[in-house]
């Protein structure tokens, strides 16, 4: 369970309405029983349920079980799309350990508004589904134009484009990071935005293979690819 508190042996915590509505009511736990809490900053520890009602409750830390660990040096960008596919990149990024997920608008963007705090929630679930002990920070939808004049090259980026089609342009072989993946909107990137990239020394074109995936296809390829040659 992720609660948002410094996590201390025998230093007692409340639980949210929500924390206890989930311990009690869907995960079906009681007072005495064990969980499993992170915050993001120290590890894992194993806590015990000291009360547990419907909407409050403490739980009292009483060991550490993993240390802190560091998100890799990676970041996914990504053009927002139907709120459900939004929703599952967010999922999945969070699950394959991108450390920052960031929203941009792009020319041809379906969607020009998110729901930052609601993402980020989805973030903080895939998180603990898969026992990380940080959750990556989605942030605000940030224009994409903005954030290449920003952009430090010392993060590179890897552009997923369609329009670049064969093995030798795969992930094989790449160096390691910081690394940022850029999947684009269903309908592309427009022309100004390929000169744009294709002008920046720290933009790497990268191939996904011969077929045009949805984009979140793209993004969940992308990332297991970057897992597989980089992860660790
Ligand atoms: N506008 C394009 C078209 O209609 O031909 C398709 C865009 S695609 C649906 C959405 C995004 O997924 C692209 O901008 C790109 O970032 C990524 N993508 C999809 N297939 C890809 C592939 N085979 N290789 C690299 N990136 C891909």
């Amino acid at each position: 369970l992720f609660i948002d508190h410094p996590l201390a042996q025998g230093q007692g915590i409340a639980l949210s309405s929500d924390q206890a509505h989930y311990l009690s009511s869907v995960m079906r736990q009681e007072a005495g029983d064990e969980i499993l809490l992170f915050n993001g900053r120290d590890g894992e520890w194993l806590a015990r349920i000291a009360r547990l009602a419907k909407r409050n409750g403490d739980v009292v830390p009483e060991r550490q079980t993993a240390p802190q660990m560091d998100p890799p040096d990676l970041w996914l960008l990504f053009a927002p799309i139907k709120k459900a596919r939004t929703d599952f990149i967010v999922e999945k990024a969070a699950e394959m350990g991108a450390a920052r997920i960031v929203p941009v608008q792009t020319d041809f963007t379906n969607s020009e508004r998110i729901r930052q705090d609601r993402l980020q929630a989805h973030a903080v679930e895939a998180a603990e589904q898969c026992g990380g002990t940080y959750v990556p920070e989605v942030t605000d939808l940030n224009p994409l134009s903005r954030l290449l004049d920003g952009w430090d090259g010392t993060r590179r980026i890897l552009w997923a484009d369609e329009a670049m089609v064969g093995p030798a342009e795969t992930l094989a072989g790449l160096t390691k990071g910081p690394w940022a993946i850029l999947i684009g909107p269903e309908g592309g990137f427009s022309e100004s935005e390929r000169a744009r990239l294709s002008a920046m020394d720290c933009v790497t074109r990268i191939s996904l293979g011969p077929r045009i995936l949805r984009a979140d296809t793209a993004a969940v390829a992308a990332l297991a690819l970057w897992q597989a040659e980089l992860g660790d």
